[in-house]
């Protein structure tokens, strides 16, 4: 008969060593089909390999191809093979890295279902066929509990026992997968029953189930999706719910990705509660054994909705009628390991490949979507209360990190029994340290970047981990006297504890050095959310999409900080940033205020973001981009070279920026960027017009001088569509 030939990627991270390469399959194998996940000996030892086409043919002779040890549980459907391909070239990455990321959770290290013998009724011993009569009492106890209970773990009763009525054809005894179930989301009480839509949300809807229903092989709703740009709390989560659950009843799958489940379980325990054991989680919080499992629930069917962060997009599901982005403006969307991926781009393909509607939610949606996507609206919240009003507090001239407008309206909160969310997008206790003698400032040894004060005693590297002790004196002068310029989450908190903290009033702090790490967080909120009253400090992670009805103050620290980070997306980030948090006060009777510190009052996105005037920003927003070549205008693609050596790295850039060239491109750089890990670092930017030629070009470039740059000990990475 004919050898059956399979197309293998080996599971590789080398950019320089890229597949397919031909491996005759086993007689036993040849069921394995694409997608499937195979151990192969490869280059003299052994490696994982994932099947990527089928053949009966190669160039080489069948007796010559090595055969692959085993095939391995955890493959993949045929569906993200393709999108790993798609992605491999889009990325510019390689098709091994893509399918690393599609795998079972922990299949590479051998995870595995956990299975327990379970013993089920095979006969009915009333029925009296099989003499009955010569049962003992226990046997018969057995029996009936099995009659009574259904199918029960054999360790329950008593392996022994049950082997004996299995011998008399009375019981079977079988092994079966047992799921390892993830712990249930804490935060919010969450309904099972839908409330009456309003008008807004019906009218909305009416357009996203057109969408969902239409059997195109297109995605839902025109080239990009639809953008739902509704207000904070507006409802969107419960127009998601229902589209779901037309998904569900036309017999088709949903995926829904929310940014940081930690961060958010809210809004999984609404599915959860909605949608009951048909939901999966995937999520970086849960065992890989847990994970695990509800990979395998999506993969045979079993589960039909995934709820997770942006890896959800790659769920093992078959047949997806929608997929949703909630709060789409979210930089977590970004996957920042090689393939520098885009959750969002990534759905938009798989929708596509699909023919599912791709439905993405936010009160603060990116230029980018505004542009391409079809936009429905959401202006009002649910409840018809207003949004709350913004000050815009001028800190020009002020002394204390608080102003004296918002010290006031912080001791009203506590008088009145109330809460409110402070945001400082800083972490730590203090900026940076120097020395009052000489001005010697402490900076990273590994990269040149200062290094924060931290409460508990050290100073510590923000894009390392590097830390040290708090030094007692200047490292050049000798001199004792150390200044603490700016003030971090922990000294706020500090500050707001002295000024508000006794009397039952309780300050919680929510940011990335929470002890306990993800699951602190979701701790954190519940304890905010349960307490009578205080104050929830902390970074971006307070203004995720919290639903806390009495929360009567939000307040800003700082809001023109992400304005002096040299970035196009500065604005837009400003601008959401402000109007999050101000969506998470005044949801309850109390009503609410927002108070916005800043040393620029007067930037665009401060003043647009205090009138809640998101069309005027967006079109001022959109105006810029156009005028200066960014998304969604141009695309950019960033490549950064890094090695120890300075010289090599600035070098290899330039041979990259040589051989790239694409019309009406420009190819900026090589330029320097600080050190980091130790490793100097040359960027270049190429910011173009023709997006796949663009792509091509730098492709074509980096696999040119892959396995030099791999002799030279540089590594290069390649960012399409940079955050
Ligand atoms: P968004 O995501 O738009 O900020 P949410 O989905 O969090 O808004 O909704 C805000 C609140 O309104 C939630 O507590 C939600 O349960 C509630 N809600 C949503 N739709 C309705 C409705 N049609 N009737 C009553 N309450 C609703
Ligand atoms: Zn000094
Ligand atoms: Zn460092």
């Amino acid at each position: 008969m004919v050898p059956m030939i399979a197309r293998v990627e080996p599971l590789t991270t080398a950019r320089a060593l890229r597949g397919p390469f031909d491996y005759r399959l086993r007689e036993e194998q040849h069921d394995a089909g694409v997608g499937a996940l195979l151990r192969i000996p490869f280059a003299g030892r052994t490696a994982l390999g994932v099947i990527v086409g089928l053949s009966d043919s190669s160039e080489i002779v069948p007796e010559r191809l090595a055969e692959p040890d085993a095939v391995l549980p955890g493959g993949i459907p045929a569906d993200l093979v393709e999108l790993a391909t798609w992605m491999a070239a889009e990325y510019c990455s390689t098709p091994a890295r893509a399918l690393g990321l599609m795998l079972a959770p922990g299949a590479a290290q051998g995870t595995r279902s956990r299975e327990v013998l379970v013993a089920e009724l095979a006969h009915d011993p009333s029925d009296g066929a099989d003499g009955a009569e010569r049962l003992t009492d226990r046997q018969r106890a057995i029996l009936e509990r099995l009659r009574r209970e259904g199918p029960i773990a054999a360790s329950a009763i008593g392996t022994d026992a049950l082997r004996r009525l299995e011998r008399r054809g009375l019981v079977t005894l079988e092994r079966r997968a047992q799921r390892r179930r993830p712990g249930q989301a804490t935060v919010g009480s969450a309904s099972a029953v839908a409330p009456p839509l309003t008008d807004d949300q019906q009218a909305v809807l009416g357009e996203v189930l057109g969408a969902v229903a239409r059997p195109s092989r297109l995605d839902g709703a025109g080239p990009g999706g639809i953008l739902l740009h509704g207000v904070t709390g507006s409802g969107k989560t419960e127009v998601y719910l229902r589209a779901v659950e037309a998904t569900l009843a036309a017999g088709r799958s949903a995926i829904v990705l929310v940014p940081e489940i930690g961060l958010t379980p809210q809004a999984l325990g609404r599915f959860e509660a909605r949608f009951g054991d048909v939901v999966a989680v995937l999520h970086s919080a849960l065992g890989q054994g847990e994970r695990y499992d509800e990979w395998v629930r999506l993969r045979s069917g079993e589960a039909r909705v995934c709820v997770g962060p942006r890896s959800a997009v790659f769920a093992p599901l078959a047949d997806i009628g929608l997929i949703v982005v909630d709060e789409e403006h979210d930089a977590s969307y970004k996957h920042e390991g090689d393939p520098r991926y885009d959750a969002r781009t990534v759905a938009l393909r798989r929708a596509q490949q699909h023919g599912a509607a791709l439905l993405c939610g936010s009160a603060t949606p990116r230029p980018e979507s505004v542009a391409s996507q079809r936009r429905l609206r959401l202006p009002r919240r649910v409840d018809g209360r207003p949004l709350p009003p913004v000050e815009v507090l001028d800190m020009r001239g002020q002394h204390h990190p608080l102003h004296p407008r918002t010290r006031m309206a912080l001791a009203d909160v506590r008088r009145g029994g109330r809460k409110a969310i402070v945001l400082l997008n800083r972490r730590g206790w203090s900026n940076f340290l120097s020395c009052r003698a000489c001005g010697h400032a402490w900076m990273c040894p590994n990269c040149e970047v200062a290094l924060v004060l931290h409460q508990a005693g050290f100073v510590a590297c923000h894009h390392c981990g590097h830390r040290e002790p708090l030094p007692e004196r200047c490292r050049s002068c000798g001199s004792a006297a150390l200044a603490r310029h700016g003030a971090g989450t922990q000294r706020v908190e500090h500050d707001l504890r002295a000024a508000l903290g006794d009397g039952g009033f309780p300050v919680f702090r929510l940011d990335a050095d929470i002890a306990g790490g993800k699951d602190r967080a979701g701790l954190t909120l519940a304890q905010f959310e349960a307490a009578d009253a205080g104050v929830l400090v902390g970074t971006q992670m307070v203004a995720k999409g919290h639903d806390f009805p009495d929360v009567t103050l939000g307040v800003v620290l700082d809001a023109d900080q992400t304005l002096r980070f040299p970035d196009f997306r500065a604005e837009e980030r400003t601008f959401a940033l402000i109007t999050q948090l101000a969506g998470r006060a005044g949801r309850g009777d109390a009503g609410g205020t927002v108070l916005v510190q800043t040393l620029a009052p007067e930037a665009r996105s401060i003043e647009h973001a205090a009138r809640h005037d998101a069309d005027a920003f967006l079109s001022e927003e959109l105006g810029r981009r156009q005028a200066l070549g960014y998304p969604p205008f141009g695309s950019l693609i960033r490549i950064v070279c890094s090695a120890e050596d300075a010289g090599e790295a600035a070098s290899l850039a330039k041979e990259l920026h040589d051989r790239i060239s694409v019309p009406g491109a420009a190819v900026l750089g090589p330029a320097p960027l600080f050190r980091l890990r130790g490793r100097s670092r040359s960027q270049l930017v190429i910011k173009a017009t023709d997006r796949p030629g663009a792509i091509a070009a730098v492709g074509a470039a980096v696999e040119g001088l892959a396995a030099g740059a791999s002799r030279r000990r540089v590594s290069i990475s390649v960012d399409v569509d940079p955050q």
